[in-house]
């Protein structure tokens, strides 16, 4: 039997289908939405649309940014001879956030994870390598303490270790499987200090 029209459960599909979003949150905003004023509506689906339109990648780390190359590449204040790597865009907010870091990033876009079929080949690893032909002194792989992240971590160390740039790891302070974007400041900067050579 079919509960709400056949456009409400479209909605409802298609929000529950969103990563958090649960049944019963789904249904809550299809009939928010629907409820909400017509313009507010236009004015959100715009917005999504913008955002979907003029977002890319920044060309040196692959963060998420509006421009060819993100403000933290284009700083001149940042040291471009220490590079940390993170897997998402959201990871790099949360270092950033701290405001204690003053090198740059490398956005990998996933981790590696043989369950899930992800190869190196699919997460921005290559991009990375390219980006060792300049002049870096230290790569800081601050991946998630997952065993997707530990892998990864494993991964890019092995590939970077035989061109003599010094590669550390962020200490443990990390919670394992935690997500660094849930973590707090302290935490992060107290990892990000005790860091270890691999
Ligand atoms: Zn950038």
């Amino acid at each position: 039997m079919e509960l709400y029209s056949g456009h409400i459960n479209k909605l409802i599909d298609e929000l529950s289908s969103l990563p958090g979003i649960g049944a019963k949150s789904a249904q809550r905003l299809a009939f928010h939405l629907i409820n909400m004023p017509k313009e507010r509506v236009n004015r959100l689906t715009r917005t999504i649309m913008e955002a979907k339109e003029n977002v890319r990648y920044c060309s040196e780390c692959y963060t998420l940014t509006d421009k060819e190359v993100c403000p933290i590449c284009s700083s001149a204040r940042r040291d471009r001879g220490t590079i940390m790597v993170v897997e998402n865009s959201r990871d790099l907010a949360a270092y950033e956030k701290t405001g204690k870091y003053e090198g740059v990033y490398h956005v990998l876009h996933g981790a590696i994870s043989p369950m899930l079929g992800i190869g190196p080949g699919d997460i921005k690893l290559k991009e990375l390598i390219k980006r060792l032909e300049g002049d870096v002194s230290e790569v800081i792989i601050a991946t998630n303490s997952s065993l997707e992240g530990e892998t990864t971590a494993m991964y890019i160390s092995k590939l970077i270790k035989p061109t003599g740039i010094k590669v550390t790891r962020i200490a443990s302070g990390v919670p394992v499987g935690g997500d660094l974007e849930y973590i707090d400041e302290v935490t992060l900067l107290r990892a990000l200090e005790g860091r270890t050579e691999l």
